[in-house]
């Protein structure tokens, strides 16, 4: 009980850090359980693990908000933004090192299944857990009791009262984190029943802060999203009822336009519209495939064992492109297997933009085909291949393009931006075509048959004990010695990924276990050699979040933490995939 926890914080008071190790037990609170799963072992360290439970029932949220795991997902991520608010309003500093401070993960613009607070449907009911992490407090290195008192029996009860109850004057607030949420959800099924690939409302504000912040522009400033007539649909959603807005189909889909006239700012819009948005970030109603992934060129990167000879042939050198290994890969390879590998995982729309590709990747123009024989030019370009990506890859693409004319032959549907407003221009396009050829020759090639997927060795990622893998920041991923580079991993949006990234990668022969007892009840195939089809890794992977959320992620005898978000199967592909130290083969 509390009891016991206020009793050992006597005893311990004025003795060395380390007697804080008593602590780590269970204590029944008026009105929540709390659990110190780890303390530090000094002042400086990170700081020590706590959880505590509320049961639903008694935190008194209304059933609306927890009816459904849409809802569900959006009641904790809302409670993980209070807890984070509450946080920072109950954080203390005091004596050495990160006393008294409580530290929580840092939420963005999207509505994630975030470890920080979660609905656990235990039999006794449905709980609400919170997890985050508290600096205990000590003068020098001794046990400062009187302020432990202080964080267990003031600041916390207060932070678990502010973040984990049902106030009435969230519920206004609440109610519209669940709306958009639900609306979100709606308007993903219509995307699947209507063949779409994309939707942005109208009134959608696209631009953001600045490079350095996701959030919205200004409206003084911005230019909301109008649709071009002739692509505008109305939809019918749950909450907000009748939209309008713009339906993006199926198939090859350009965004052309003048320099600085908003391409980018729709096409990143597309590439984050896989996550729901939070009210008020002006892309509510901006709704992707889930299975969009956005590609670039990447050169430098590692490559391990993908087949990109559909677009790039014999190497100079002989290298084999039906394997294709490089510790360095060039702009066009890089992007090819960026492709690959996306599609590997299960993409069904890719996204890329002319700014951020090679150009030799892209196309070949007819002036390069004729001073360069195809002979010595290893690349078939995509616009030869765009059309069969779709019909035998099944991947649509969304391409942004300012300068490269000879995609307008490929295209099913051509979008132009001007002045940050979006207009058709497919019929316009098709007539260009007409009037002027483009001259080029579709180069020969062999039909595009689908790449042979991978099968990689999970215990590439075996290492010393004393090697740490660990997140830094949102776009990298220390391994051992080793960086993981995810700079060109543009849809990663939240630190929560990467770290859940790290976490997987420090943890694959687990996960690679674990995955596949679940999946065969038992004998696991292939253990010995301990081989698994990276396809099939990623899938039970994300079977595991269907069945159990982001708690997924903690395997059988491991202690939740707060800071952790269940990346997408293409930002776990990604990671694996850059790994230096990855083993596959086709
Ligand atoms: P492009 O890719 O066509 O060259 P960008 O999308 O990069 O253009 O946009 C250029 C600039 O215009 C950026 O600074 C961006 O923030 C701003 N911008 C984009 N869309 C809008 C909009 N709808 N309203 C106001 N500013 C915008
Ligand atoms: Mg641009």
């Amino acid at each position: 009980t509390a009891d016991g926890l206020r009793e050992r914080l006597r005893r311990i008071d004025g003795r060395g850090y380390k007697a804080y190790r008593d602590l780590e037990g269970a204590y029944r609170f008026a009105g929540f359980i709390l659990y110190v799963d780890h303390a530090q072992g000094d002042p400086f360290a990170p700081p020590s693990r706590v959880r505590v439970r509320v049961r639903l029932e008694d935190a008194g949220f209304p059933s609306w908000s927890w009816a459904g795991r849409v809802a569900q997902v959006a009641l904790c991520d809302f409670l993980a933004r209070k807890l984070f608010h509450a946080a920072r309003t109950f954080s203390r500093r005091t004596g050495t090192g990160n006393g008294g401070q409580i530290f929580t993960a840092v939420p963005g613009q999207e509505i994630l299944e975030r470890s920080a607070v979660v609905l656990d449907r235990a039999s006794d009911g449905p709980y609400l857990e919170a997890r985050f992490a508290v600096g205990l407090p000590a003068r020098g290195r001794t046990i400062d009791g009187g302020a432990a008192q202080e964080l267990f029996f003031v600041q916390i009860p207060q932070l678990v009262a502010r973040a984990l109850g049902f106030h009435a004057d969230d519920a206004e607030a609440l109610g519209r984190h669940v709306a958009v949420a639900e609306d979100q959800a709606a308007l993903r099924v219509l995307l699947e029943e209507r063949g779409w690939v994309a939707f942005v409302a109208d009134g959608s504000i696209l631009p953001r802060l600045s490079g350095a912040s996701d959030a919205p522009m200004p409206k003084e400033r911005a230019v909301a999203f109008v649709s071009p007539p002739e692509r505008r649909v109305a939809v019918r959603l749950p909450h907000a009822g009748e939209i309008t807005g713009m339906a993006v189909p199926r198939g090859v889909t350009l965004i052309v336009g003048g320099g600085y006239h908003g391409k980018s700012t729709l096409l990143r819009a597309l590439e984050l519209g896989v996550y729901d948005h939070v009210p008020g970030d002006g892309r509510e109603y901006v709704v992707t495939l889930r299975d969009a992934v956005k590609i670039r060129a990447e050169d430098r990167r590692s490559v391990v064992g993908v087949d990109i000879h559909a677009f790039i042939g014999e190497l100079p050198g002989g290298t084999d492109t039906r394997c294709f290994t490089s510790a360095s890969a060039s702009g066009s390879t890089s992007q090819a297997a960026n492709l690959v590998e996306a599609w590997e995982a299960g993409a069904r729309l890719i996204l890329m933009d002319e700014d951020t590709s090679a150009t030799n990747f892209l196309v070949r123009d007819a002036r390069m085909q004729a001073l360069v024989p195809k002979s010595s030019e290893p690349i078939t370009p995509l616009v030869d291949r765009v059309r069969e990506v779709y019909r035998v890859l099944g991947m649509s693409t969304i391409l942004v393009v300012g300068g490269v004319g000879d995609y307008l032959d490929v295209a099913d549907t051509v979008i132009r931006m001007d002045r940050y407003r979006a207009f058709e221009a497919t019929a316009e396009a098709r007539e260009v075509v007409r009037r002027i050829p483009s001259r080029r020759n579709p180069e020969e090639a062999e039909p595009l048959v689908p790449p042979r997927p991978r099968v990689f060795h999970v215990a590439s990622f075996r290492r010393e004990e004393r090697e740490r893998v660990r997140a830094e920041g949102l776009r990298e991923i220390r391994f051992g010695r080793e960086t993981i580079d995810l700079a060109a991993v543009e849809q990663l949006v939240d630190e929560g990924q990467t770290r859940a990234l790290a976490y997987i990668l420090a943890r694959m022969e687990k996960f690679a276990d674990y995955l596949s007892v679940r999946k065969t009840g038992g004998a696991r195939k292939d253990a010995e050699e301990g081989w698994m089809e990276l396809r099939e890794f990623l899938a039970a992977l994300e079977a595991l979040r269907e069945e159990k959320g982001v708690d997924g992620l903690f395997l059988p005898g491991e202690t939740p933490t707060g800071d952790l978000v269940f990346p997408r199967p293409y930002e776990i592909a990604a990671a694996i995939n850059r790994a230096r130290v990855l083993r596959a083969r086709p």
